[in-house]
């Protein structure tokens, strides 16, 4: 996905996220009077993350665990050198970069090598900042980027019902 299709498919479905989300406060949010907070804090949210994102893109460590990840059916595409392959078979596989990762490439990392394949990341560990994140279309990790997605939901709703807390509290 080119940088500009990435924004643009977050702006046009940006909607139905945020309706996805807010389905869901009822079960969160269980005092009324919380309720009201906790919708306008995640749509104030989302609008100064969509305004306030310019560009996305697939981050490089994030694009080295995928690729790592779906390296067996790799095999057989010529366009893969065998030295790829025999550096992205290292178990475990460093990852080299130069400065610790986002809160997403982490948690892509955790989540792949808690599944069933087993892969080993060595990861320079994280700073845990948030920042756009454009997932790799590649390596078979579809199931584990559902796996997160679920999980940004539900800390985007804890966070939302701490929010209407403190509303519903100082008032
Ligand atoms: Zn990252």
């Amino acid at each position: 996905m080119t940088v500009s299709t990435a924004v643009d498919d977050i702006r046009e479905n940006c909607a139905v996220l945020v309706d996805h989300i807010m389905a869901r406060v009822p079960r969160y949010v269980l005092l009324a009077e919380e309720r009201a907070p906790a919708i306008a804090w995640i749509d104030a949210r989302a609008k100064s993350i969509i305004a306030t994102t310019g560009h996305i893109r697939v981050h490089a460590e994030a694009g080295l665990m995928a690729l790592a990840n779906g390296e067996p059916s790799l095999w057989n595409d010529n366009r893969v050198p065998k030295d790829v392959h025999h550096i992205l078979m290292n178990d475990p596989l460093p990852i080299g970069v130069s400065k610790k990762c986002c809160f997403m490439c982490y948690q892509l990392s955790t989540a792949l090598m808690g599944g069933n394949a087993g892969k080993r990341f060595e990861l320079p560990g994280t700073h845990g900042r948030i920042f756009p994140w454009d997932p790799p279309p590649f390596g078979d990790i579809e199931p584990v980027l559902e796996e997160l997605a679920k999980a940004l939901v539900d800390q985007v709703l804890q966070h939302a019902q701490e929010q209407g807390r403190r509303v519903a509290d100082a008032s």
